[in-house]
């Protein structure tokens, strides 16, 4: 019975800012961050190549991304919709096809109506994980967390998949305690693959 039953999916779950494109130097903070506008948008060297490894192994992609600057009025849906539409165009230029963009606009702290206060889905509420595997049949355990933030390792081992901090500096970071750490998404994509492999042929050891 067992292998007449469709296989359920193995997913990476990507955070966007700082994994997927670089943060930018806000001038009023003094802090690396989202960008603010589409013309800021920039790729991190590596990613399309990265992300085609993570498709052709047969990994769904799903990006879950916390935009809080509208919330905060820092931006407009506008601006927050012209980076989504260049992130889109560059992943298509490079063949990439994500199944679902997931953004959480809400903050705590926010100003405007509707998007101020608690939600279900800001990181690291895994909500969006969880939407994922019942619309797409994924198998969380199979699956990934790949962000550059102790939020995105909480919300990964919250939904019951495997993590990855990316830590351009390689440093190990005890107060997130993720499964893997990484220097960029090419590394993790590495050890995701890699893990994988390993994994599948235990199991075909296994079932001899
Ligand atoms: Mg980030
Ligand atoms: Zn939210």
């Amino acid at each position: 019975m067992g292998t007449d039953e469709p296989a359920r999916r193995r997913a990476v779950f990507l955070d966007r800012d700082g994994v997927i494109n670089k943060n930018v130097l806000n001038p009023s903070t003094g802090r690396q961050e989202a960008p603010l506008t589409a013309v800021e948008f920039e790729l991190i060297p590596g990613v399309g190549d990265a992300l085609l490894r993570l498709q052709r192994s047969g990994f769904l992609l799903f990006l879950v991304s916390n935009q809080s600057n509208y919330a905060k009025s820092k931006s407009s849906l506008e601006e927050l919709d012209a980076i989504h539409n260049r992130l889109l165009r560059e992943l298509t230029a490079l063949r990439v096809e994500f199944a679902a963009f997931y953004y959480c606009l809400h903050h705590p702290e926010g100003v405007l109506d509707g998007y101020a206060g608690a939600c279900v889905c800001r990181k690291p509420s895994p909500y969006f994980l969880l939407k994922a595997a019942a619309e797409f049949d994924v198998d969380l355990a199979q699956s990934w967390m790949v962000g550059d933030r102790v939020t995105d390792v909480l919300c990964g081992r919250a939904a019951g998949a495997r993590t990855i901090l990316i830590r351009a500096d390689g440093a190990a970071s005890p107060e997130a305690a993720p499964d893997r750490v990484a220097a960029d998404l090419a590394e993790a994509a590495e050890t995701i693959c890699r893990t994988t492999a390993e994994r599948l042929s235990e199991l075909q050891i296994e079932a001899l």
